[in-house]
């Protein structure tokens, strides 16, 4: 028999009074299944009954005190995982189990008698890992304790498996040449996504998202239940995304196909370019984690927007007036209450915004065209027009002329550099 394993007397006194609770080989040695190297829990069960002076004889898992024949029942077990895998496509895998409460206190019993169960594996982890090694003689698999494609949860008590597939997650940018196209899925306000008259029927706000026309290739290609779009803020419906394009991860879930149908990220970033007939296109596809959601979410990059507004009086603003209104805003911080347009779905509070650079040249009788880099989450179309107050100061007071946004540009996402200031 390969593997170390030493036993004192003092030990085998103490074991003494677990053997005539009748434990077949593996429950045995379990109890000090931590120690020794190379030895599996039965060897090292056979090892502590040969100890003794007069050996007990084996007991057969079937009238085991502790499992009551549950170590019998891994290929069966296995089996079961096999099966439950079988319609996924997946690399990686982890299989846990529940046992029955019962099982768990006696096992805690044991404990109790020796070291104070300090050398003592759990039951449950030796069922994860011999099923696990016996399904991976089936699958030929591996086996990854964190971040597995596939787990299944192996319900020992009424022989049933669940399997958790992991989503897929894709790292990119996008662009967004059209206006009018919401970030993400919208769902009606009426009918929260049921369909019904205001939504003809659709669920929707709007008829599509970057998310949708993003995820429609991917969908296809990888059969997942549902996809999220988790993007490093959002433009406005009516604002495009230009200049580097916005940072997102696209979430799959419980994809059916990956690795096998996700060999050539290159040839699907330009499917699904093609398929957004120039309203949309996606660079730098590439496999991402939950972990870059996360970082994507809390990343609090400068923007560069441009901006055509309209002066509510012609020939009142030349170059010089609006010159001077920039140097009122250029390095200021904002007050910037929540917008009137989204108060129905913000909170009502102000927020302090730093203006970090503003310029800008009168293009026609009474309009403009503004550049304006700013804080993550600034309010561009108030900072314009003063939103009746509500943000102070903006372009609209300090001309003393009313100021309307005709259409609005994220040109730059600055997520490469260091941002300076209050955030
Ligand atoms: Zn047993
Ligand atoms: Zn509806």
């Amino acid at each position: 028999m390969k593997g170390s394993f030493t036993i004192s007397k003092e030990e085998l006194a103490l074991l003494e009074q677990i053997i005539p609770k009748e434990l077949c080989d593996s429950c045995l040695g379990r109890q000090l299944g931590k120690r020794g190297h190379g030895l599996m829990n039965a060897e090292r069960g056979i090892l502590i009954r040969q100890a003794f002076e007069e050996p007990p004889e084996q007991v057969q898992p079937k009238d085991c005190w502790l499992c009551e024949g549950l170590m019998d029942e891994f290929p069966k077990f296995a089996d079961m995982v096999f099966k439950a895998f079988g319609p996924y496509d997946y690399d990686t895998y982890l299989i846990g189990c529940l046992v029955e409460d019962a099982l768990k206190k006696r096992e805690k019993e044991l404990g109790a008698l020796l070291n104070e169960g300090k050398e003592q594996e759990e039951l449950k982890s030796e069922i994860n890992r011999e099923v696990g090694k016996l399904v991976w003689g089936l699958n030929n698999k591996e086996v990854a304790f964190e971040n597995p494609d596939i787990l299944a949860v192996l319900d020992t008590r009424f022989d049933v498996v669940k399997v958790e597939v992991h989503a897929v997650y894709l790292y990119a940018r996008y662009r967004k040449f059209k206006r009018g196209i919401p970030q993400t899925k919208w769902p009606c306000r009426d009918c929260k996504g049921k369909g019904c008259k205001r939504c003809a029927g659709t669920g929707k706000m709007y008829p599509t998202s970057v998310e949708e026309i993003i995820a429609a290739h991917l969908m296809e290609l990888t059969k997942a239940s549902e996809h999220a779009l988790h993007g490093m803020g959002r433009e406005d419906i009516d604002a495009r995304m230009l200049g580097n394009g916005r940072p997102f991860v696209m979430e799959l879930k419980e994809p059916l196909l990956r690795k096998k149908v996700l060999g050539d990220l290159k040839a699907i970033q330009e499917a699904i370019n093609e398929k957004a007939h120039g309203e949309v296109e996606i660079e730098g596809l590439r496999f991402s984690s939950l972990k870059e959601i996360r970082e994507i979410k809390d990343h609090k990059a400068q923007k560069s927007y441009s901006v055509d507004i309209e002066f509510a009086e012609a020939g009142k603003v030349d170059q010089a007036i609006l010159d001077k209104a920039f140097e009122g805003l250029r390095g200021k911080v904002l007050d910037q209450r929540t917008p009137e347009r989204v108060a129905h779905r913000r909170a009502d509070l102000v927020r302090n915004r730093t203006v970090r650079a503003i310029d800008g040249t009168v293009s026609g009788p009474s309009t403009a065209r503004v550049s304006i880099t700013g804080d993550a989450g600034i309010y561009i179309k108030e900072l314009i027009t003063g939103d009746g107050g509500r943000t102070e100061p903006s372009l609209a007071c300090l001309l003393g002329i009313g100021c309307k946004v005709l259409a609005l540009d994220v040109v730059h996402i600055h997520d490469d550099e260091v941002t300076e200031g209050k955030i």
